[in-house]
């Protein structure tokens, strides 16, 4: 194993989406590889080690009830947005209020990571309940464009049906957060260098003087 296989990386994911879209059970199937039915309304944060491309990773998951993150203590909501290095944005596809949502969630996203000047955070939509394709209201194609107009990532899975198209969904996710993170320190090393370099020029102007 090498040096870099061992080294353990940290990341805060948060779940977003109107109610009853699933983030719950998708978050439970990937800890915990079961779908249990009924998850009720508890605000939770999970933490969770698991090995992407042979790498540890810690995952740190935040689940909570939509009328949660749009009720007054919206202070709670801006600090889960800088909190968080990726975002899961849920939908249903057979409920087009929770798809015609996702934009709005992302807008608000892209604002508060713009705020703090930090690089664009990861985001991955997922269009969930896939398994109730008869009862369907939202295209595959709608989302695959929703999220090509973003830049993002895009599933439809079953958090009902299907462990391992769950497990995808967080797996791309983490590697598009390490994609993210060395492009930064890669920017950060650029501007080291730019930063050096005219620390030089500056300094051999004031020595011609
Ligand atoms: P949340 O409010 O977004 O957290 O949604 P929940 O995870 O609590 O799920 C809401 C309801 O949808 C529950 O009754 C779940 O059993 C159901 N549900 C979640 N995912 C699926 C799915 O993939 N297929 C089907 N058929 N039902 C699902
Ligand atoms: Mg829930």
């Amino acid at each position: 194993m090498t040096a870099l296989n061992t080294q353990r990386m940290e990341a805060n994911i948060v779940v977003l989406g109107t109610d009853n879209v699933g983030k719950s059970a998708l978050t439970v199937r990937f800890l915990t590889r079961r779908f249990i039915g009924e998850y009720g309304d508890i605000e939770s944060i999970y933490s969770h080690s698991v090995i992407v491309d042979g790498r540890e990773q810690t995952l740190s998951i935040w689940d909570s009830p939509y009328s949660q993150d749009m009720s007054t203590e919206s202070t709670t909501f801006e600090k889960r947005l800088q909190w968080a290095d990726g975002f899961v944005l849920v939908y249903s596809i057979c409920d087009r209020a929770s798809f015609n949502n996702l934009s709005k969630l992302f807008q608000i996203i892209k604002a508060a990571k713009d705020y703090v000047g930090s690089e664009k955070a990861p985001v991955v939509i997922v269009g969930n309940k896939r398994d109730l394709h008869h009862r369907r209201t939202v295209l595959s194609e709608e989302g695959r464009l929703l999220a090509l107009s973003v830049d993002c990532q895009f599933y439809e899975v079953s958090a009902a049906e299907n462990y391992h198209s769950v497990l995808v969904v967080f797996h791309g996710l983490v590697n598009r957060i390490r994609e993210s993170r060395s492009a930064l320190k890669k920017t950060a090393g650029i501007k080291g260098i730019v930063k050096s370099m005219s620390a030089v020029f500056a300094r051999r102007r004031t020595d011609s003087l």
